[in-house]
């Protein structure tokens, strides 16, 4: 089973001016889709080609490095455009409570987050991850992933420069700034700490 580039779930001019359609046609017109094709070649016609995608990552960790690069990308983008809206809510409910509960409060949370990407050393993520029923922040390097890693996922933030660059140059910081006050995507947070499991890539 091919994998495929999935949509985006909002116009690519919705995110707009901190992150532009023309980063989105790099971002997710070209590198999302490089990483889908690298995956499809690496599979097929091999035990891996019927495998779902968490399943081909958890498989590749530690063993086929390219194929785990190319899989944990094709997951870890399709995640990082769910984690974005072109208006944010805040959260409500649970997550809130969870929130204050590991953080103390929702601001406190976005610093962390924006420390945490700022501070990042090169490429990777930052991610608001939930695990044992307690929320934190966490970091990944280069194409590295939480989903398999017993955590369930609730956002995330690309830090390669590929992700920003175009609309903030060198500023990661003013990217982060941007895209955490204002495109997080609580709703999304909220049904995958819901769901109890982690996000699985839609094919
Ligand atoms: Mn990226």
């Amino acid at each position: 089973m091919a994998f495929t580039l999935i949509d985006l779930p909002y116009d690519a001019e919705a995110i707009a001016p901190a992150i532009t359609a023309e980063t989105f046609s790099y971002h997710h017109g070209k590198h999302h889709q490089a990483y889908v094709d690298k995956t499809n070649a690496a599979i097929e016609g091999t035990d891996h080609a019927d495998a779902s995608l968490e399943a081909i990552i958890a498989a590749a960790r530690g063993s086929n490095q390219g194929l785990f690069n190319n899989s944990a990308q094709v997951y870890n983008h399709g995640f990082y455009w769910h984690s974005l809206t072109p208006s944010t809510s805040g959260p409500s409910g649970d997550l809130a409570a969870k929130i204050d509960e590991a953080f103390g409060s929702l601001d406190a949370l976005q610093e962390k987050l924006a420390s945490a990407g700022a501070g990042h050393f090169a490429s990777g993520w930052v991610w608001l991850a939930e695990k044992g029923g307690k929320l934190s922040v966490e970091e990944t390097h280069d194409a590295d992933t939480l989903v398999d890693q017993g955590f369930n996922p609730l956002l995330t933030i690309d830090l390669w420069e590929h992700a920003y660059y175009l609309d903030h140059q060198n500023a990661r910081p003013g990217y982060l700034k941007a895209v955490i006050e204002g495109h997080l995507n609580w709703d999304f947070a909220a049904d995958n700490l819901a769901r109890g499991t982690a996000w699985t890539y839609p094919n």
